[in-house]
């Protein structure tokens, strides 16, 4: 019974390291897929790189955006752990198809696994959450430990189908994320038992027929999305459409939601809840430059020493960031847990605090990259490397913790649709990112390096400043939205 799966002894309940192995899996084959994505449009497919870019940001910011609408049917319809399910399988045929024929299936394939992550990102994190009792202190360590799951699917998937699709072909790099899913959800499926009610259908009480009859509409509702996902993925102008109006509707949604609550104690934790949520969207804008402008600023702008190794700037700027979560994720984990002990644990929204000022301090040290800079405009990778150890301290005081805030804060028939604000938070963040990296980049075709690492270090100096002001902004209002909070910490 959920009882005794959530009055589990020592740090970690055993059902975490499922969920963990079965997450490392899922963002295998997404980051797989993601890492291949632009490089694969602009070779295969023939596309310049601005509008490879361009797509590349849409799909991202798609596949973020459809973690709202999955975790609204799982709440109603699917429960969790059918979510899951159907979005792995969406997951594995999209990647199938382009590795079956990846110039005919691409739009199709990436449309496919777009909602299908969709389905199954932000439900897994739900059931994480549901491991636990309300006001269990070890449950943002679990997160940590979670959150270093999904990095090392990150650091493999990147890798591994990088480098097949280069070295070997496009197909197989599909192919390999199609399997990696496949593990993933044989995995789950094999180990659901364990999870007990956490995850079952809200409508298990239905009739069959009725209850079917309700899956099914889902099912094919999600498919009918497809060719409309086709059509504003191929054209980017859609997606600004969709961006200004997928966040207002949600957020509309939600008011529905709290306006619609009669409990004084649950409307306010939502609320609080949405103002961390909100925050997240700077967060994310400011840390997702990595795959934006930090990666041409590793391109060029960097020597490939660090330490006592040579290595392509590149591979440092998409995988340190991986790595150091691995490491750190668990050592933070293991911090809260002593401090809790001590009851000396800051609250979730310190932690956000410190995380914006850890974000910015990383920032700062990208700026400063450009002191350490030779005549011809390149500067030093262990220095770059070290930024990106203070960004990804800041990303662990506040991404993981985010997850679990959302599982403390959200009653339980909202949980999934707040998991999906949580994410689509995320994907305005992605988006917005974008925008930033182009407005500081665009250094002339006749620009030299030296102009480059100015123009890109001038914006990171900004980036960080508006980090330390959300820091601190959050740290003096942590006192007013703690009183929101109602003892959730
Ligand atoms: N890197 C994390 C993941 O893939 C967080 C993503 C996000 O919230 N934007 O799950």
């Amino acid at each position: 019974t959920l009882d005794d799966i959530q009055n589990f002894e020592g740090k970690y309940p055993k059902q975490l390291w499922y969920l963990f192995l079965v997450e490392m899996w899922e963002r295998f084959c997404f980051y797989g897929m993601r890492g291949v994505l632009a490089i694969f449009m602009v070779d295969q497919l023939l596309l310049s790189e601005k509008d490879a870019n361009l797509k590349y940001g849409a799909i991202q910011a798609f596949v973020y955006a459809f973690t709202f609408v999955g975790g609204i049917f799982a709440d109603k319809i699917l429960g969790f752990k059918r979510s899951l399910t159907f979005g792995a399988i969406l997951m594995i045929l999209g990647n199938g198809l382009i590795a079956i024929n990846p110039h005919d299936f691409f739009y199709f394939g990436i449309a496919l696994t777009i909602i299908g992550t969709g389905f199954f990102k932000p439900n897994i994190s739900s059931m994480v959450g549901d491991l636990y009792k309300e006001g269990d202190s070890r449950r943002d360590a679990g997160f940590g430990i979670f959150y270093s799951g999904i990095n090392v699917g990150a650091l493999l998937g990147g890798a591994l189908c990088v480098w097949l699709g280069k070295e070997h072909s496009w197909n197989l790099a599909f192919l390999a994320a199609a399997i990696v899913m496949l593990i993933g959800i044989i995995i789950f499926l094999a180990t659901k038992k364990q999870l007990g009610p956490i995850g079952n259908s809200p409508i298990a009480h239905l009739p069959r027929s009725k209850k079917t009859a309700w899956e099914v509409l889902v099912y094919v509702g999600a498919l009918v999305c497809i060719p409309l996902i086709f059509i504003m993925v191929n054209n980017t102008r859609y997606t600004d459409l969709f961006m200004y109006t997928i966040g207002p509707l949600a957020l509309g949604y939600f008011l529905y939601q709290i306006f619609r609550e009669t409990d004084a104690k649950v409307r306010q934790k939502l609320i609080a809840a949405l103002v961390l949520i909100l925050f997240s969207i700077l967060f994310f804008a400011i840390f997702e430059q990595a795959g934006g402008s930090l990666a041409l600023f590793a391109k060029d702008n960097l020597h490939t020493n660090l330490l006592f190794f040579d290595i392509d700037p590149n591979v440092v700027n998409n995988g340190a960031n991986s790595l150091f979560v691995i490491v750190f994720s668990p050592i933070l984990g293991l911090l809260w847990l002593a401090l809790a002990k001590k009851k000396l644990e800051p609250n979730t929204v310190i932690k956000f605090g410190l995380g914006f000022l850890l974000l910015g301090i990383g920032y700062y040290v990208f700026f400063g990259t450009r002191f350490f800079a030779d005549e011809s405009g390149k500067t030093s990778l262990g220095v770059f490397t070290l930024a990106y150890l203070a960004v990804t301290l800041g990303e662990l005081c506040l991404s993981p913790i985010g997850l679990s805030m959302i599982t403390k804060l959200s009653p339980r028939h909202l949980g999934g649709m707040m998991m999906g604000l949580w994410f689509l938070a995320s994907a305005y963040g992605q988006y917005v990112a974008g925008l930033l990296g182009a407005g500081m980049s665009s250094p002339d075709e006749g620009a030299s390096l030296m102009d480059k690492l100015l123009g890109y270090t001038a914006g990171y100096q900004q980036l960080a400043w508006y980090s330390f002001i959300a820091g601190v902004i959050l740290i003096v209002l942590s006192p007013f939205v703690k009183r929101l909070m109602h003892g959730v910490n």
